[in-house]
């Protein structure tokens, strides 16, 4: 009986195993074609893999934030805007990303942030 009962076990397991592991992951390469050093900080990139964003278009920057990104940091993108429809289940995307553009991004927003704050607050105020 403990032998059928281990038999069942294991057979069990090696179906999830076999199964389970069957779905591979499809990761698409977003950097063939990319310098892998940042043109604006001259570091070396670091590779991501990141979820493809099937929602964003970018053709040109068109808000302020896009055109200020582009030319102050650039790499900062944590996800992969493909632009357009992957039919064959792919949902990543390995990009570069610049340490000091997240490190400028983040310092600019964090400014912004603060500028509004400080403004709604100065509204109030009068
Ligand atoms: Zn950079």
């Amino acid at each position: 009986m403990m032998m059928k009962i281990n038999t069942l076990v294991l057979s069990f397991w090696m179906v999830t195993m076999i199964f389970g592991c069957s779905r591979q992951e499809k990761v698409m390469d977003g950097r063939i074609g990319c310098n892998s050093t940042c043109e604006v900080h001259h570091v070396q990139m670091d590779t991501y893999i990141v979820p493809i964003d099937r929602s964003v278009v970018i053709i040109n920057p068109t808000t302020p934030y896009d055109l200020l990104k582009a030319k102050l940091f650039p790499h900062t993108t944590k996800h992969f805007e493909s632009g357009t429809c992957l039919s064959d289940g792919t949902d990543k995307a390995q990009i570069y990303v610049c340490s000091q553009c997240e490190t400028a991004n983040n310092k600019w927003l964090n400014e912004m942030a603060k500028e509004t704050i400080d403004r709604s607050n100065n509204k109030k105020d009068k």
